[in-house]
């Protein structure tokens, strides 16, 4: 299939080289126009429009997400499916599928979890809302992308499941977090509490497999001083998200309220540039 990429990041860079691995015509485009990369990459936006199937676009926020739809969605072919693949909030996601609808064109809104490492390894899980039409056209991409996609209803759905997902992560990395730190001040090895509770009511992926203290299960951004993995930064962008939704919606999420503010405080205190883990020293080391 012909796929025009925008935002070759972190994350849109490695997607869109898989892409073309299995053998789909790529073209990128980015407003860096220093990336170095196998896919052909356009020095002008217009460009990606011209006959590409799939459009996706994988940018910082939803401002950026809109000026790109607002400048290009005009010039598309009707039959082009516009697919978002940023972490955005739920009003631009609207905006935008609406943008889309005047114009006559699809769009799926399908962030990712899974990370820069799933995002190279081709491991994401997209979670995608919009026209299932559309999802099940453009559900073999996914699959070349990641692992699993899950259709989770109507536009804006992915980013509900988004930024859910991401509230139960940020919480329950905390609460480890939280428990590794009494663990080690009350003495216990850290490598029995974690033989212990991986394998007992406190398992949980963000201890399993993310252990936040080095040197203890498989490898982490813990063993890489708090190299990223998934930043801090993006982390507080995410429980942001939910709770302008928790706001709107008049829903009542105390702990993720709370989570927001300790990444907050985190990233005021030494934690920028720190992998979401880095919780666990920034807790170790408090008076
Ligand atoms: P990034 O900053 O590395 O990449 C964003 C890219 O978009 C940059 O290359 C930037 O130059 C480009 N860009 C910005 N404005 C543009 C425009 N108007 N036109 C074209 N290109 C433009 O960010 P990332 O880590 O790749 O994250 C992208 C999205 O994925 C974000 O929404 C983020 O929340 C989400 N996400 C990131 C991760 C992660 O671990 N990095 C995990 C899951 C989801």
């Amino acid at each position: 299939m012909k796929i025009g990429f925008i935002g070759l990041g972190n994350m849109g860079l490695p997607m869109a080289e898989n892409l073309q691995k299995e053998g789909h015509e790529v073209t990128g485009f980015d407003i860096n126009k220093n990336i170095n990369s196998t896919i052909r990459i356009s020095n002008s936006i217009e460009e990606i429009v011209k006959s590409n199937k799939a459009i996706f676009t994988m940018l910082p926020s939803g401002k950026e997400v809109i000026a790109v739809y607002d400048e290009i969605i005009d010039k598309c072919e009707s039959s082009t499916i516009m697919i978002d693949c940023s972490t955005i909030d739920i009003k631009s996601t609207h905006i935008i599928s609406n943008i889309s609808k005047k114009n006559g064109l699809l769009t799926l809104d399908a962030p990712v979890s899974g990370g820069v490492v799933g995002a190279v390894d081709g491991t994401l899980t997209f979670m995608v809302g919009g026209d299932e039409r559309a999802f099940n056209k453009i559900k073999p991409l996914f699959e070349v992308m990641g692992k699993k996609a899950v259709y989770c209803g109507d536009s804006g759905s992915g980013q509900a499941a988004k930024m859910c997902n991401n509230m139960i992560l940020g919480i329950s990395m905390i609460g480890v977090c939280e428990s590794f730190t009494l663990a080690k001040k009350i003495g216990l090895d850290l490598k029995k509490l974690y033989e212990v509770s991986s394998n007992s009511s406190g398992s949980c992926w963000a201890l399993n497999t993310y252990c936040p203290a080095p040197e203890i299960g498989p490898e982490t951004p813990a063993d890489k001083n708090y190299l990223p993995g998934f930043s801090s930064e993006l982390m507080l962008k995410d429980l942001m998200l939910a709770q302008d939704a928790a706001i709107q919606s008049n829903s009542h999420t105390p702990l993720g309220n709370h989570a927001m503010k300790i990444y907050e405080e985190l990233l005021n205190e030494g934690g920028k540039g720190k992998d979401f883990s880095y919780v666990f020293p920034f807790f170790y080391n408090k008076k």
